[in-house]
């Protein structure tokens, strides 16, 4: 098969390769802007603790997006969910770490 495979419905596709990166390294992330552009490379940003992020951060973010890469957020505290789920319950851990930090990405810093 080569560099390609088969997808669904046994229609070739080309391979390929899913970058994610996470937390809060904005200002990294966005320095390797004209890394990921040489390689045409797009990837996806989760970022967390997003209500931790400077405007200068959302800034690069947009610059990161406007490039074409896809921004994401993980959770608001960065709590650990093992840690998390001794004292509280799943469903607490969507409460509090996932529906804030989907509550603030659709509104906006
Ligand atoms: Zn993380």
């Amino acid at each position: 098969m080569g560099d390609k495979q088969f997808g669904a419905g046994g229609a070739r596709q080309a391979s390929g390769l899913c970058l994610t990166f996470g937390d809060w390294f904005v200002r990294g992330w966005h320095g390797a802007r004209d890394l990921f552009r040489q390689y045409d490379a797009k990837a996806t940003f989760f970022i967390a603790k997003p209500d931790k992020i400077p405007n200068r951060g959302w800034n690069r973010l947009r610059a990161l997006q406007s490039d074409g890469h896809e921004i994401g957020c993980h959770t608001m505290t960065h709590a650990r969910l093992t840690k998390f789920l001794t004292e509280g319950t799943f469903e607490d851990y969507i409460v509090q770490e996932i529906l804030p930090a989907h509550d603030l990405f659709l509104r906006g810093p």
